[in-house]
């Protein structure tokens, strides 16, 4: 199984939910099949008892499972019947570890957060990353992995170690980490500023993850300096900088990714390029 992670940085909200779906849209124009899991690093079991107003829509899956709106978009823009286990939430992880505790399971060793709950994360995402949803027989090729919130949050740090992990795991050939990242304008020149990317980035690294791509978003498209600042202070080279500025609707995305050949950077990570055939998007 290949892994494709996407983390956000900066602020929430910023579309990791739309850019890891679309992602997911250029791999399978690929030729690939693909699932998707998405990581919710709060407390609750599932979406079911949170307010709309707060959290947006509570998507409701084939099996009943109440989850977040992103399994949503990840179902319209794959064609794909998730399962409530493809959205794992803190609360789901902590259940589980607290249930085999209660069982005795741990044979009266002390349960911690490094090795049992970060240990219970790498094997939800194995275990639900080789369950099919595309109707078909068999693993998908590729699993793109949302993580929800931002980077450098409390909440996300067991999810962040146990994604650290499953990179070194895995080897560098099957992972592929896309970092999600703001480039506001400030003043009336209208400078586009690269620093709160350079300290998500920073952060990612410094908790042993290092972004293969960037996806910038951003208000208007990305200037070429911008791009060259980008991957000189994140050691991202220029070809994986992606930009994801704001569009009328989200189905463009794809389309901007295909557009700027991302496909190409994901898969040359994931060593895959000489068995992917060309993208089929129009
Ligand atoms: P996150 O997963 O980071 O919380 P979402 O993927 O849920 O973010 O997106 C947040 C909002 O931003 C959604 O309403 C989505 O439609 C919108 N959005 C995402 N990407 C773009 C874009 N490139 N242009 C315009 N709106 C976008």
């Amino acid at each position: 199984m290949k892994y494709v992670l996407v983390t956000g940085g900066v602020v929430s909200g910023l579309g990791k939910g739309v850019t890891a779906s679309s992602i997911g849209v250029v791999l399978k124009a690929c030729g690939l099949r693909v699932t998707s899991i998405k990581i919710d690093p709060y407390l609750n079991t599932d979406a079911g008892t949170m307010s709309p107003f707060e959290h947006g829509e509570v998507f409701v899956l084939d099996d009943g499972g109440e989850v977040d709106l992103d399994l949503g978009n990840y179902e319209r823009f794959l064609d794909v019947t998730l399962t409530k286990d493809n959205n794992i939430t803190t609360g789901k992880i902590f259940q589980s570890v607290i249930e085999k505790e209660r069982k005795g399971d741990y044979l009266g060793k002390t349960v911690q957060v490094v090795p049992h709950i970060t240990d219970a994360i790498k094997d939800w995402i194995e275990s639900v990353s080789a369950i099919p949803v595309d109707g078909k027989d068999g693993p998908a090729d590729v699993c793109v992995i949302e993580l929800g919130g931002t980077v450098g949050d409390i909440e996300s740090m067991p999810f962040i170690e146990a994604l650290r992990q499953l990179s070194f795991s895995v080897g560098q050939d099957n992972f592929c980490l896309v970092h999600v990242s703001l480039i506001p304008v400030l003043g009336v020149v209208g400078e586009q500023k690269t620093k709160p990317t350079q300290h998500s980035v920073r952060e990612l690294r410094a908790l042993g993850l290092t972004p293969h791509l960037l996806a910038c978003r951003s208000a208007q498209p990305l200037l070429e300096n911008t791009k060259e600042k980008l991957s000189q202070f994140c050691h991202v080279p220029a070809a994986n900088i992606l930009n994801i500025h704001d569009v009328p609707n989200i189905w463009h995305v794809p389309l901007l990714l295909r557009n700027q050949n991302a496909h190409d950077a994901i898969l040359n990570q994931l060593n895959l390029l000489s068995i992917a055939m060309p993208p089929a998007l129009q």
